[in-house]
């Protein structure tokens, strides 16, 4: 059992320690060979071997049901995931201007937790195999560990992202306020109606994204990865000096600003 030293987050030293007692309390046993050929020690050996697999099972249950079984809220997650926040978030991301980087994120992240749910296991299938067959806890686990708190966290970014996005929507309406006039009637409405409250509404329909898409049609979005950034500084050379450096940060500002006017150019975070 060796093997559960590999996972130190989840079997801790305290954990393991009636195991390890168990197994030191067998060594003596098995060190001479008349113990194992004698058959009232045979019979302690057979009976400690079997206590440390009662304990390992213990052990193994408990830490499959509290990190990926029934002790995950995972109606909680499936709550989240098929919300109508989310789902607004959905919707809202196809709004210029706005930055999916945060959600796209979130949304892998909820999969990759719900890839992780087992809640198939029982004691009594431990019995002939050491781990779970169906997903071979912890193995699968990279990455993963606290779920429950990451199902909370999850649950505060999707309020979290709601509040940049409609920040970011109510400043460039005002920024665009001038060309509100130049949009038809229903689309001058849907603007004035998101001005007024002050948010979007609970159910964003298509007329909702193509009115503001529409205002902001001047908008430039321009793309970046921090890898982008550090590629073009560094292209020349390895180290810089001040200057140099200086040189190329406002080289690569002049690049940015090709692609439209200063007003109208929005930086977006990119990530690949
Ligand atoms: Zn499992």
């Amino acid at each position: 059992m060796a093997w559960l030293d590999s996972y130190p987050s989840i079997f801790s030293d305290a954990d393991k320690a009636p195991l390890n007692e168990i197994r030191a309390e067998c060594k003596p046993l098995i060190h001479e060979l008349s113990n194992i050929l004698d058959s009232e020690q045979r019979r302690i050996l057979k009976g400690k071997l079997q206590q440390y697999k009662r304990k390992y099972i213990q052990l193994y249950y408990t830490k499959h049901t509290r990190t990926i079984g029934e002790g995950i809220d995972w109606d909680k997650l499936e709550r989240i995931s098929r919300s109508n926040e989310l789902k607004r978030l959905r919707d809202m991301k196809a709004v210029r201007g706005v930055n999916p980087l945060n959600l796209n994120k979130l949304e892998e992240r909820i999969l990759a937790l719900s890839k992780a749910r087992c809640t198939s296991l029982t004691e009594e299938h431990l019995k002939d195999s050491y781990r779970c067959t169906w997903c071979s806890f912890p193995e699968t686990l990279k990455g993963i560990a606290d779920i429950n708190s990451e199902i909370e966290e999850i649950h505060k970014s999707v309020a979290v992202i709601s509040n940049e996005w409609t920040n970011t929507i109510l400043n460039e309406i005002e920024t665009y306020r001038d060309n509100i006039e130049l949009l038809s009637d229903p689309e001058k409405a849907v603007i004035v109606e998101i001005g007024a409250e002050r948010r979007l509404p609970d159910e964003i329909a298509q007329d909702s994204i193509t009115a503001l898409n529409n205002l902001f049609s001047e908008l430039r979005e321009v793309e970046i990865s921090p890898r982008e950034i550090v590629d073009f500084i560094f292209s020349e050379f390895s180290v810089l000096d001040y200057e140099a450096f200086s040189r190329k940060l406002e080289e690569y500002k002049e690049k940015i600003l090709e692609r439209g006017e200063k007003r109208n150019i929005r930086i977006k975070r990119r990530e690949v």
